[in-house]
């Protein structure tokens, strides 16, 4: 499993229950039962069985793909609005000190900050 699901399948006003998502997604149903530890909302925790709803559960998946999958490649930013790697329009990156200081050698952390190629919003990267 790369963790990669067809979120095309889920119905935003429809609830799951984790049956149906194990069914719908091709997974087991206990990482789906893990999936409501870390995160994934459930309209009511005490009925059984659980019911999730479309929308969630998409967001859930959304957010866990952005997650684990983005390799950021030299001079690339992860955005939140596009949801994936992205390169900063030239010209608008820019490295400031956040203050404070990590790491064992109390380094001064810095931020980079650009706009986004695609969406033009906002986009930082702790350097
Ligand atoms: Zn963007």
């Amino acid at each position: 499993m790369s963790g990669r699901y067809n979120t095309k399948l889920i119905k935003t006003r429809h609830s799951y229950s984790v049956q149906e998502i194990s069914n719908l997604l091709g997974i087991n149903k206990k990482s789906c039962f893990r999936w409501t530890k870390v995160g994934l909302k459930v309209l009511d925790p005490t009925a059984k069985p659980l019911l999730v709803m479309g929308d969630d559960l998409k967001e859930f998946l959304d957010k866990k793909r952005a997650k684990n999958k983005v390799e950021l490649g030299e001079n690339e930013y992860f955005c939140f609005t596009c949801k994936k790697a992205v390169k900063a329009i030239s010209g608008s990156e820019k490295i400031q000190m956040t203050g404070k200081k990590i790491g064992k050698q109390n380094r001064s952390q810095q931020i980079k900050t650009g706009l986004c190629e695609f969406c033009n919003k906002k986009i930082n990267l702790f350097v």
